[in-house]
């Protein structure tokens, strides 16, 4: 399957050597702070990294789909799930929002400085209450002459303590409507806003470089053509740039599996017991080609319905399979990857064990394994 052209290969050769140079020396120590320096991402800005498919005029590069896919396979090849996530968030997540629902004036305003990198994005839609089920969001945002004011708060936000920019999810009083998705609107926030707040930094299990974060918003006063889109469809719209989401997700899962696997095969080929390396040993290489035969399943489905996506269709079924397919892969992949390192495979000095903790993230982000199974199920007309 001929999925990229010879000038994908060169993007890729230019975020390949960017990520081998400046991403990859610093992976544990951005681990141990907890975060990744803000001066990354006027770097990647500088290097056309991060508005690939937006239009030239807000300073991106008018690329295609699989350029994006490029991007993120090569973030992902850096051993830090949480460096590929940010910039999932930032580029594919967050910033979409603005580009295809915001008034021009706005895109004028804030993707410039989004495709240069002085102004980071972070998504709010999952609440201390619930992220799976998208409707019953309960923040609030009520008009006020040439405002809304939001109240409520926010949970397990992506770049959520370093960002410049919130796209976030509220219901909007005035359309309180019978049917409970209809109510709810996006906006734009400004961290500087009045009444908006970081209430903690979490800690987690894995992408721990990764800031993660609880938002609060009390009487917070947004302009009122900081709402993206019509009032009222935000549903429609998060639901939208999950796709791409999902789809990110998969080229994430993908990438850092097939890393995980190479990294695999260098240790059993170096690792010896009763008398020779354990790459001769059979268990040992069908346990591998297992691996390679889900991860060349994983990207397949990836890569199809990257095609399909960018082809203009809905690619609901397919997005989501891929979600579950890719997410639950690479759990298979981290635990078997792991057994086959033994008990180095369990201690910090190895990425493998980064990896497995990064990728347990999988299931649960971005929609849940069971929510995709829900979503496909659907698909099937049961
Ligand atoms: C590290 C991290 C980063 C994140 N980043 C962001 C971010 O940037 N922005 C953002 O908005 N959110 C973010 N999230 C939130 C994430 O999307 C949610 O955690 C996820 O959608 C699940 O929501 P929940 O945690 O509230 O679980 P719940 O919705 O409470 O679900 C709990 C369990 O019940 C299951 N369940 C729920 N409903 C059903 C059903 N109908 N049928 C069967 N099973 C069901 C779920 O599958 C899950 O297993 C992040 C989460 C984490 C952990």
């Amino acid at each position: 399957m001929k999925v990229f052209a010879e000038h994908h290969d060169m993007f890729r050769a230019t975020v390949r050597a960017f990520v081998e140079r400046e991403v990859m020396p610093h992976v544990e120590a951005w681990e141990a702070a907890g975060r990744i320096p803000k001066t990354i991402w006027p770097r990647m800005g500088e290097l056309g990294f991060l508005g690939v498919e937006y239009d030239e005029k807000y300073g991106g590069a008018g690329a295609d789909l699989f350029t994006t896919a490029v991007l993120h396979e090569e973030c992902a090849r850096s051993r830090s799930g949480s460096f590929a996530m940010a910039v999932g968030v930032h580029t594919d997540m967050a910033s979409p929002h603005l580009y295809w629902t915001g008034r021009e004036a706005l895109k004028e305003k804030y993707l410039p400085a989004i495709c240069r990198g002085e102004k980071l994005c972070a998504v709010a839609v999952t609440e201390p209450g619930g992220g799976s089920d998208v409707a019953a969001i309960s923040t609030r945002a009520t008009r006020d002459g040439t405002h809304y004011v939001l109240n409520g708060s926010k949970m397990f936000i992506t770049n959520g303590a370093l960002a410049d920019l919130y796209f976030v999810a509220a219901r909007v009083e005035a359309r309180e409507a019978t049917r409970r998705h209809q109510g709810i609107s996006m906006f734009l926030v400004e961290r500087e806003t009045p009444g908006f707040s970081v209430s903690r930094t979490l800690e987690k299990t894995g992408m721990l470089a990764s800031d993660t974060a609880e938002l609060t918003f009390q009487d917070a006063r947004v302009p009122a053509e900081n709402l993206l889109g019509r009032e009222g469809v935000g549903f429609y719209e998060v639901m939208r740039v999950f796709q791409r989401e999902r789809l990110v997700a998969g080229l994430h899962a993908v990438a850092m599996s097939e890393r995980a696997l190479e990294d695999t095969i260098a240790y059993v080929r170096e690792r010896h017991a009763f008398g020779g390396p354990l790459s001769e040993k059979q268990i040992v290489r069908h346990k591998l080609a297992d691996l390679a035969t889900l991860i060349e399943a994983g990207r397949r489905l990836t890569y199809a319905a990257c095609q399909h996506y960018a082809d203009g269709g809905e690619a609901v079924r397919e997005v989501s399979m891929v979600k579950l397919f890719t997410a639950e892969m690479a759990n298979r992949v981290a635990y078997d990857c792991v057994q086959l390192h033994g008990g180095y495979g369990y201690m910090r000095e190895y990425a493998i064990e980064r990896f497995a903790r990064d990728v347990r993230l999988f299931t649960i982000g971005g929609g849940t394994s069971e929510i995709m199974k829900e979503i496909i199920a659907k698909e099937l007309h049961l």
